[in-house]
């Protein structure tokens, strides 16, 4: 099976062409045609199978085809901090290697992305959040901060991704992203993965995501 089957567009396919990749992983083939579809999914993927692309590859089709019928140049400026996709992770590692992923496969397309942790000063944060994000790869802490200051806005959030809820619990960010869900609007496509779905994951899910399809490997 090859990239080209899974219905992907062809700027993404051009970029996954780029980066030498010949055929989908066994997750990239489960989950790209659902995420695609506009389904809520749970998947069971450990680190090292491919699933970060198996998200992002399909986030940014749903993404760029919406942006082509969209508003003009100027409709977009004035919507400024508004965030389409919010990608939460457990460590600023994983932020910033998401977030590298998503300039990779989005080479073709005009989106913006940022990656938010603690640690750092949120000064540079907040003005990039001002001039316009259209997806944002971020640690609960932090967007939670962020969103109580008024920096951030989901009012046009699309796209809820929470990527190794398992480690998320472990470190205790269950409240934080309790508080995180409670700001979203209601009506939007929740992807969650972890490498194991325990007792906790569920839970999480089964308060956050509809009707999901369930994958694992
Ligand atoms: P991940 O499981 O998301 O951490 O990805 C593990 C590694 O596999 C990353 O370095 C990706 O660049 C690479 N990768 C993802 N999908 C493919 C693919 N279909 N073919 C070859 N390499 C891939």
């Amino acid at each position: 099976m090859s990239f080209s089957t899974l219905g992907l567009p062809q700027s993404i396919l051009n970029a996954v062409t780029d980066l030498g990749y010949e055929k989908p992983t066994e997750i990239q083939k489960k989950a790209i045609p659902v995420v695609l579809s506009g389904k809520d999914l749970i998947a069971a993927a450990q680190t090292g199978t491919g699933k970060t692309a198996s998200f992002v590859l399909p986030l940014l089709a749903q993404l760029s085809t919406e942006e082509k019928n969209a508003e003009t140049h100027v409709g977009r400026k004035l919507r400024g901090k508004r965030i389409r996709a919010l990608i939460l992770v457990p460590t600023r590692e994983l932020a910033v290697q998401v977030e590298a992923s998503i300039t990779q496969y989005g080479n073709h397309l005009s989106l913006s992305s940022m990656a938010m942790y603690g640690g750092v000063d949120a000064a540079q944060q907040k003005q990039r959040l001002i001039w316009g994000i259209d997806i944002l790869v971020a640690t609960p802490g932090r967007l939670l901060d962020m969103a109580h200051q008024r920096a951030l806005h989901f009012d046009e959030l699309e796209i809820l991704v929470l990527d190794e809820a398992d480690r998320m619990l472990d470190m205790g960010f269950i409240d934080d992203i309790n508080k995180i869900i409670e700001r979203l609007p209601q009506v939007r496509q929740n992807l969650l993965f972890s490498a194991t779905i325990s007792d906790d994951v569920r839970a999480l899910a089964k308060r956050t995501i509809n009707n999901p399809v369930e994958i694992s490997l």
